[in-house]
């Protein structure tokens, strides 16, 4: 059973908890460097990075998660974890982990749409579409290489992608009921450098 911390410093960790022990995993709140130890996979939730990175700062956590990304440990961002693991945030210094090549600007949406829900067609989860809550997110502007797209909105927006072992999506599929993406995520982090090859989706 894979073990699984999950950034309980800020925002919504307690619905990735839930999820991921629905699909048997062994999901535990991380808050202090020594309990990154135990973790074969991390989830990073949404919430406000802002807050997320000046508490991983005061619990001595940025060098420690810094050096286990860039070594690869598999990571789940989303939503405001997606801000703290990009390489570029528009109009400012790069996310604190810095680790996915990935530009993205902050609460893009602008305040009339700052929350919405789309369905997503998500060819690496199968049918039927994703339900996905996007709360004040973020918008990626542009990727690198090496980073394949997951899903777009209609008119193209980015709001998945995955770069080898790390996945992020610009929403909360923690807040719906479907575990797919959680599940992609375990498939990937257990799969030795094919992340996500051989993963099956459910229906549901
Ligand atoms: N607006 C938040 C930020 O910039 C992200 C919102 C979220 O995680 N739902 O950090």
């Amino acid at each position: 059973m894979k073990r699984v911390g999950v950034l309980a410093l800020q925002g919504a960790f307690i619905e990735h908890i839930d999820m991921l022990r629905r699909l048997g995993a062994e999901a535990f709140p991380v808050r202090l460097p020594q309990e990154l130890q135990r973790v074969d996979a991390l989830v990073i939730p949404g919430g406000e990075s802002t807050s997320i990175s000046r508490l991983m700062e005061i619990y001595g956590l940025t060098e420690p998660l810094k050096k286990l990304a860039e070594s690869g440990l598999p990571i789940f961002g989303t939503c405001a974890g997606l801000i703290i693991m990009a390489k570029q945030i528009e109009g400012q210094s790069p996310g604190p982990l810095a680790v996915i090549g990935v530009e993205v600007k902050r609460n893009a949406f602008g305040r009339q749409v700052d929350s919405f829900e789309a369905n997503l067609p998500v060819p690496v989860l199968g049918k039927p579409d994703f339900h996905a809550v996007f709360i004040r997110a973020p918008k990626i502007e542009r990727i690198g290489e090496g980073v394949e797209v997951l899903a777009r909105l209609d008119g193209g927006t980015v709001v998945a992608a995955r770069q080898e072992k790390l996945l992020v999506t610009t929403f909360h599929p923690e807040l719906t009921d479907d575990p797919r993406f959680h599940e992609y995520f375990l498939t990937l982090a257990s799969n030795g450098g094919h992340g996500g090859s051989s993963f099956r989706p459910r229906r549901s």
